[in-house]
């Protein structure tokens, strides 16, 4: 399996990385199976947090694989947010792990810039990981956050985190653009390694998961981490690693105008129908209404597997409340909206623009009824 540099550590990680979130789905007997088999297959990235369960997903890992660690580079996170808090909770990771040292910890979920103010404060939960690292505890300090990435970007340009991990898949490319234009940008010139999560958009691309994978692996990352729960997802997984060939920008642009999940909803944020009489900017509405739900909820319901799963999916990263007030700000909201038409055919992706400016003017206004 392909392997690349991990940032300036030293570390070269396999494209495919083990996410152990999804552990906590399966008994311990199949994790062994599971992560033995992607030892075996030549993987050598391990990554879990004390938040999947309490540390289950971490004492899992660690009855399963500790007897061959020093065949993966693994990684944990931590949720505290203060220095004492980020110590403990280093020790019961390293408990639960069976072993002395973490190659990278994790801040957990930094999701504001409140977040960010205390982890950086000087009895803060970076102080607690630089102790834990001056004791080999800890090799690597980074962080990590879900969605739009404003924290992200600050964190690296305030402290020198030496990994970023963050969401990037061929859905959330239309949800979260700033990822990609500003924050691998960033990271990449100051060699962070960047920790690719969410690759199938939490299970939304299951039917494309080639694709998505292909698509992961083509980024300048250094791992793609996958969720893995079963031995024909493992499988799966491994062969899209092992056969991948990097897409073009030409393959790019196909997947983006041919994928089923974006179909005739998801904006691509072209801006081809930029010339509205009203002044309303149809891209900068779909682009909240990205952060607001991931536009999963497109008013229509087709298959209920795929409804329950956007249902589930639609609120995950949280960034609704912030969505809702850069929408607020907005001088020319979608209600301005006349219906004059001229826009719609201007769409090379066929979007019903008038019938989304309402959906987005219904959740990003708070109405009651749409
Ligand atoms: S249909 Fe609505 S959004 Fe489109 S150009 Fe006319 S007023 Fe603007
Ligand atoms: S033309 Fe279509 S895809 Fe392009 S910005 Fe407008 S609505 Fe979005």
């Amino acid at each position: 399996m392909e392997k690349r540099d991990f940032g300036n550590t030293g570390l070269r990680t396999s494209i495919l990385g083990f996410g152990g979130f999804h552990l906590l789905e399966i008994p311990l007997a199949e994790a062994r199976v599971l992560l033995n088999g992607y030892l075996d297959a030549g993987g050598n990235y391990i990554e879990t947090a004390f938040g999947y369960g309490d540390g289950e997903s971490e004492r899992k890992i660690g009855l399963s694989v500790s007897h061959r660690r020093d065949e993966y580079i693994l990684v944990t996170k931590t949720g505290e947010r203060g220095r004492q808090g980020c110590l403990d909770s280093v020790n019961r990771s390293l408990s639960n792990l069976k072993t002395e040292y973490v190659d990278v910890l994790l801040m957990h979920a930094v999701g504001t810039m409140e977040d960010l103010d205390a982890i950086l404060a000087p009895d803060g939960a970076v102080a607690g990981a630089e102790q834990a690292m001056r004791e080999g505890k800890v090799r690597f300090i980074g962080l990590s956050m879900h969605g739009q990435p404003d924290v992200l970007v600050e964190a690296l340009r305030r402290y020198p985190f030496r990994a970023v991990m963050t969401t990037i898949n061929y859905y959330d490319h239309f949800n979260f653009p700033e990822i990609e234009e500003t924050l691998l940008p960033l990271a990449n010139a100051k060699n962070v390694a960047v920790i690719l999560m969410k690759p199938v958009a939490d299970g939304l691309l299951y039917r494309s998961a080639e694709p998505a994978f292909r698509y992961a692996f083509s980024q300048p990352v250094s791992v793609v981490v996958g969720g893995i729960n079963s031995r024909a997802m493992l499988e799966a997984d491994l062969s899209y690693a092992e056969a991948f060939v990097p897409m073009s920008d030409e393959d790019k642009e196909k997947l983006y105008r041919d994928a089923p999940e974006l179909g005739n909803y998801v904006c691509r944020q072209c801006g081809k129908c930029l010339s509205c009489p009203e002044g309303i900017d149809m891209p900068e509405i779909f682009r909240l209404e990205g952060y607001y739900d991931r536009q999963m909820a497109d008013g229509t319901v087709t298959d209920t597997a795929d409804f329950a799963l956007r249902q589930r999916l639609r609120f995950w990263f949280g960034n609704n409340g912030m969505a809702r007030n850069l929408y607020r700000d907005l001088s020319v909201k979608g209600d301005r909206c006349t219906e004059c038409r001229i826009c719609m055919p201007k769409c090379p992706y066929g979007i019903d623009i008038i019938r989304k400016l309402g959906i987005a003017d219904y959740k990003l206004a708070d109405k009651d009824i749409y």
